[in-house]
Parts: C-alpha cells; sequence; structure tokens
C-alpha cells in the first residue's frame, strides 16, 4: 500500500467509543473525504493519523511504515496537517510564519520554495506583510504554502473551508484538485456534502465512530 493505509482502528475516551474499527485508504494523488456530523469521530481519527494519539487497537501506516498502533505512535514527516484554526503568529509576515514553523530562517531558498508552491498553486499571496494584514482566504493560503513547503506526501485538511467566505469555497476546492493533479494524497475532513459531492474521487462516511458509507468514486449519496 503506497499511500495512507488505516485497519480496524479503534478509540475510546471512557465510556465514547470515538473511533470504532475504522479502515481507509489514500492513495497517492487521489482526494478522499471524511463525512461526519460533529461527534462522528473526524477530529479523533486526524489526531491518529497524525501520530499524536495511540489506537487501542488496529493500526495505521504510510506508505507501509508505522504511524500508529495500540501503544505507539510515530508521526510520520511525510504527513502534514492544515488545522482549522489558523496558527499563525499575526505580527508576522507569511514568510516569517513559515520559517517558524518548520524552524528554518526566513532566507532565499526559503522563500524560492514557498515561491515555487505558490507558482504552481497559482495562489498569488504577498509573503512579506505581516500576516494580520491578509485576509481570511489568503491566511488560509499561507498555512497551505507552509503544509506544503516541508514537501509532505499526504496533506490532511480539517475542515478547510470553515472560516471561508462562500464565494472563496469553490477556488479552494479547486486548488486542492491541483495538489492531487500532483501527485500527493489529500485526506479532506469537512461536514458539509456538497464540498465533498465538489472535490472527492472517494469518501467515507463516519457517524458515532463507524463508517457508515463508503463510495470510491465521485458520486457521493443525496443522503449521507
Ligand atoms: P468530530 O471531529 O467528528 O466532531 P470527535 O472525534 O471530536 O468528532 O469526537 C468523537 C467523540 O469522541 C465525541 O463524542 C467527543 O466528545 C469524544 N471525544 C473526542 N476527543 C475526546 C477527548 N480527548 N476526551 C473525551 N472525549 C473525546
Ligand atoms: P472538530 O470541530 O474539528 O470536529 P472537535 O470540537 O470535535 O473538533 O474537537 C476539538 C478537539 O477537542 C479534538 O482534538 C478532540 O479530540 C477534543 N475533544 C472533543 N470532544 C472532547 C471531549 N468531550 N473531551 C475532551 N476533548 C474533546
Amino acid at each position: 500500500q503506497d499511500g495512507l493505509d488505516v485497519r480496524g482502528v479503534s478509540k475510546a475516551y471512557g465510556s465514547t467509543l470515538a473511533n470504532q474499527e475504522i479502515d481507509l485508504q489514500v492513495a497517492p494523488g487521489t482526494v478522499h473525504v471524511l463525512l461526519g456530523e460533529n461527534g462522528a469521530g473526524k477530529s479523533t481519527l486526524v489526531n491518529l493519523i497524525n501520530g499524536r494519539e495511540a489506537p487501542d487497537a488496529g493500526e495505521i501506516r504510510f506508505a507501509g511504515a508505522l504511524v500508529a498502533a495500540p501503544g505507539h505512535t510515530r508521526p510520520n514527516p511525510a504527513i502534514a496537517t492544515v488545522h482549522q484554526d489558523l496558527a499563525l503568529v499575526p505580527v508576522m509576515t507569511g514568510l516569517e510564519n513559515i520559517a517558524l514553523a518548520l524552524r528554518r530562517r526566513p532566507d532565499r531558498a526559503l522563500r524560492r520554495a514557498a515561491t515555487e508552491i505558490q507558482d504552481r498553486l497559482g495562489t498569488g499571496v504577498d509573503l512579506d506583510r505581516p500576516v494580520e494584514e491578509l485576509e481570511l482566504p489568503q491566511r488560509q493560503r499561507i498555512e497551505l504554502v507552509k503544509a506544503l513547503v516541508a514537501q509532505p506526501r499526504l496533506l490532511v485538511l480539517d475542515e478547510p473551508t470553515t472560516f471561508l467566505p462562500p464565494a472563496e469555497t469553490g477556488p479552494f476546492l479547486e486548488l486542492v484538485r491541483r495538489l492531487a493533479a500532483d501527485g500527493l494524497a489529500v485526506l479532506m475532513i469537512t461536514h458539509r456534502l456538497d464540498e465533498a459531492q465538489a472535490v472527492a474521487d472517494s469518501a467515507t462516511v463516519l457517524r458515532h465512530g463507524r463508517v457508515v458509507a463508503r463510495h470510491a468514486g465521485p458520486q457521493l449519496p443525496s443522503n449521507a
């Protein structure tokens, strides 16, 4: 298995079965959407995929390497996550924020790497402006560039459109499609079916911690 492989993963918090025997695969070059209402277990699974928490049962691998299993976590550097709360320092520029996150210097090499990604994605955000002067969609693009400078092979997007104005959602989802066309594996978490339909190659629907539906193709059901 080349991409992400989640096998039989369960995780409980006290008596809450947050994830129950979840199976999910994301191949390189595809967008997989994880759908579910609040409390369905999406964030729990993201924390396990990030190697921040260990499951009670099952295992998670990326390109064959173990990421999480009972009593075992090993965050994989090939996995990058864009969280829904944009973790940027407002008084710092985009480039400085990217440098801070990567523990690098905001030097020419980093600028070149960030600019290359911007060119590829067509984002074109001014990396030299303090983030506090940028609109939310631009800040989110900085987050995306920040995640991509580390050259991940799996990008996890946790409710990425939450703070976007409705008019920005379409362009953002197109950006996600371009990332996959570039060969990245993308796992996008959302509770919005319309967004899932717009972007997904395949999808998994969670309810009460369980997989209740799977869709191999872009054609999602209207009752998810
Ligand atoms: P979602 O991201 O789909 O909204 P979560 O994974 O956050 O769902 O939550 C799934 C269930 O697990 C919920 O009932 C939630 O309250 C519970 N839960 C999640 N994380 C914790 C935690 N750290 N401690 C206790 N309960 C948790
Ligand atoms: P999201 O909006 O992404 O679904 P949630 O609000 O479900 O996020 O959860 C945010 C964080 O809080 C997650 O890391 C989750 O594990 C944790 N969490 C969720 N429910 C609980 C809970 N009942 N007790 C403790 N932590 C929780």
